[in-house]
């Protein structure tokens, strides 16, 4: 894949053992610390209201080029510089536009840190809540300290699933992704809901764990969320693309899919 531009080798990217970023090890055990399933319930019953403000995408845009995502081992770049790398490859790829959209818009989630939650809250792999906790989620090690670990009812069996329930039934831990999915599902077609709502869900989409919760949807729609996975991760590189002048193309791709403003 010619287009993303790759300026170190593929397997030093996601490099946790080492990472370049030493804030990436404390974020996580924040996250799969505070992460419980009730704190996902409440989340999404807090967020899914849409009460907080009508903003444009670009007003959301300006704000995230004001963020550099802490769970992140590999880029330090503003969040906008991240989106257009994305959207550029897919675009250099010859990817259909809503791919492009969705490759520039994926992230756009992130706004919850406007709203004050920590980026523990945010960013970072996401983990479905309510079941047993998979060694290949990334510094699973880290459950340890999760109240849900004392929880019986989440720790046997499926937890409070039910075999092949499908992954729209699963309350994934709270984060960039759910929100992102509930804010743009009206809009765009199905495998780009999938490409947002579970791009950092690597258990599932790159470790093949939690595959006891698919339903035959989900099976359709995992080669989606795998062929956006290398755009999102390897198109990271420092050169910072140039807004101004491929502000045009976006506005324009926007407009054709999205509503001019969007209740955050
Ligand atoms: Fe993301
Ligand atoms: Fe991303």
């Amino acid at each position: 894949m010619e287009a993303v531009a790759t300026p170190k080798p593929k397997d030093a990217y996601r490099n946790y053992d080492a990472p370049a970023r030493d804030t990436v090890r404390e974020f996580y055990r924040l996250n799969h610390t505070h992460q419980t399933h009730d704190f996902a319930v409440a989340k999404k019953a807090e967020y899914l209201r849409f009460d907080r403000r009508e903003m444009t995408w670009w007003e959301a845009l300006d704000y995230l080029n004001t963020l550099v995502d802490d769970s992140d081992p590999d880029i330090a770049l503003p969040q906008v510089d991240h989106l257009l790398q994305t959207a550029e490859a897919m675009r250099a790829d010859g990817q259909p536009d809503w791919m492009v959209l969705t490759g520039f818009i994926h992230d756009l989630g992130k706004v919850l840190c406007l709203f004050g939650e920590p980026q523990w809250a945010v960013v970072g792999d996401t983990f479905p809540t309510g079941c047993p906790y998979s060694p290949k989620v990334v510094y699973s090690e880290f459950f340890a300290a999760n109240p849900d670990m004392q929880r019986r009812e989440f720790q046997t069996g499926t937890g409070v699933y039910s075999e092949g329930c499908g992954l729209s039934n699963v309350h994934m831990s709270w984060g960039h992704d759910e929100y992102l999915y509930h804010l743009t599902k009206d809009y765009l077609p199905q495998p780009a809901q999938y490409m947002i709502r579970f791009h950092s869900f690597y258990a599932w989409h790159r470790e093949g764990a939690y595959a006891y919760l698919q339903d035959d949807t989900d099976r359709a729609m995992l080669p989606w969320v795998q062929k956006f996975n290398p755009y999102d991760l390897y198109s990271k590189n420092p050169d910072r693309p140039k807004l101004a002048d491929l502000k045009p193309y976006y506005e324009d791709l926007m407009a054709k899919y999205l509503p001019a403003t969007i209740k955050f």
